[in-house]
């Protein structure tokens, strides 16, 4: 911490200072992580409702580390993107879930339901070049790229600037784009008038979480629809946990959800046999 002198010195607090500390080492160990073969996709499926069918996979980065085990990503994603590390790690990922969705198309053809999610942060969309390096990762795996979803959140695109001139071109080149923690944001509305997306994941706190305990939480999951069929989006409800909000979502005309009542993130090959029992019924 600093010592900044007169009463400003009042905020010096040593577990705010150890928290520093401790995301300092996190953030150079994460440094290492990548090449020390630490970072893992799972995979999530997102399913059709009533039939709970799966439609697609959201890939979502996993960092193993040697002594602490599961970091989560709420916990080393931030660290990543203040470094700038972010920019390798979203490289790797888009690579690989590119190469794991090419598999996918090669093995069970344009029938499979593995459409796969990829998340991209603020940073690599506002990255000089980010929509080139993502045609460079289309032709080298070879993935349709039909099969592909990038969420990105509010926060990138909210002003005008280098990461919103990339979503609209990379929507003019035929991929598609999800707003991911709908509702969670400040301007979520208006910003669809600037920013045209394909996708609106509406936030667990909406579906699960605490708004959803109360009567406002419900009337809003259930009136987003309406709105998104009216512009012509698709809608999935984050954070399904329970029957009965499956139920609720569904009677409501959500079509897509994506939560642990259905599966909980889960490495590849899981995804994989559950894709080959749907295809051999
Ligand atoms: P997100 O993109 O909103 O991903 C959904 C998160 O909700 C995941 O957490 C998932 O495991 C969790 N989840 C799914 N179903 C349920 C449910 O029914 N209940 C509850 N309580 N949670 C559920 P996860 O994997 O820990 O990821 C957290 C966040 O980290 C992600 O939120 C995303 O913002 C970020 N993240 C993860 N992978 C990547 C990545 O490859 N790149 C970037 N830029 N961010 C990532
Ligand atoms: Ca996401
Ligand atoms: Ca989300
Ligand atoms: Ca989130």
């Amino acid at each position: 911490a600093k010592a900044l002198g007169g009463d400003r010195l009042h905020w010096f607090d040593p577990a705010m200072d150890e928290l520093a500390a401790e995301s300092a080492r996190l953030g150079s160990d994460l440094e290492q992580a990548l090449r020390r073969g630490e970072m893992f996709l799972l995979y999530q499926p997102i399913v059709e409702l009533p039939s709970h069918r799966p439609a697609g996979v959201e890939a979502l980065l996993r960092w193993r580390h040697p002594d602490r085990g599961l970091v989560s990503p709420d916990v080393f994603i931030p660290i990543a993107e203040r470094s700038g590390l972010i920019l390798e790690l979203g490289r790797w990922v888009l690579e690989s879930a590119c190469r794991q969705a090419a598999l996918w198309q090669q093995r069970y053809g344009t029938d499979a339901p593995a459409k796969v999610s990829i998340n991209v942060s603020a940073r690599q969309l506002a990255e000089p070049g980010f929509v080139a390096e993502v045609e460079d990762i289309l032709r080298r795996t070879g993935v349709d790229r039909s099969r592909l979803l990038l969420e990105i959140t509010e926060t990138a695109v909210l002003d005008p600037g280098p990461a919103l001139a990339a979503v609209r071109e990379l929507r003019d080149r035929k991929l598609r784009i999800a707003l991911d923690d709908f509702g969670t944001g400040q301007s979520s509305l208006s910003l669809l008038l600037h920013c045209p997306v394909d996708v609106l994941k509406v936030d667990k706190s909406f579906v699960s979480g605490t708004a959803a305990t109360s009567d406002a939480g419900a009337v809003i999951v259930e009136n987003l629809i309406g709105f998104t069929t009216g512009l012509h989006l698709e809608a999935v409800a984050e954070g399904v946990e329970t029957a009965e909000q499956a139920e609720r979502l569904s009677a409501a005309g959500y079509r897509l959800a994506q939560g642990y009542l259905f599966s909980r993130p889960v490495p590849a090959e899981i995804i994989e046999a559950q894709l080959t029992g749907v295809l051999a019924k």
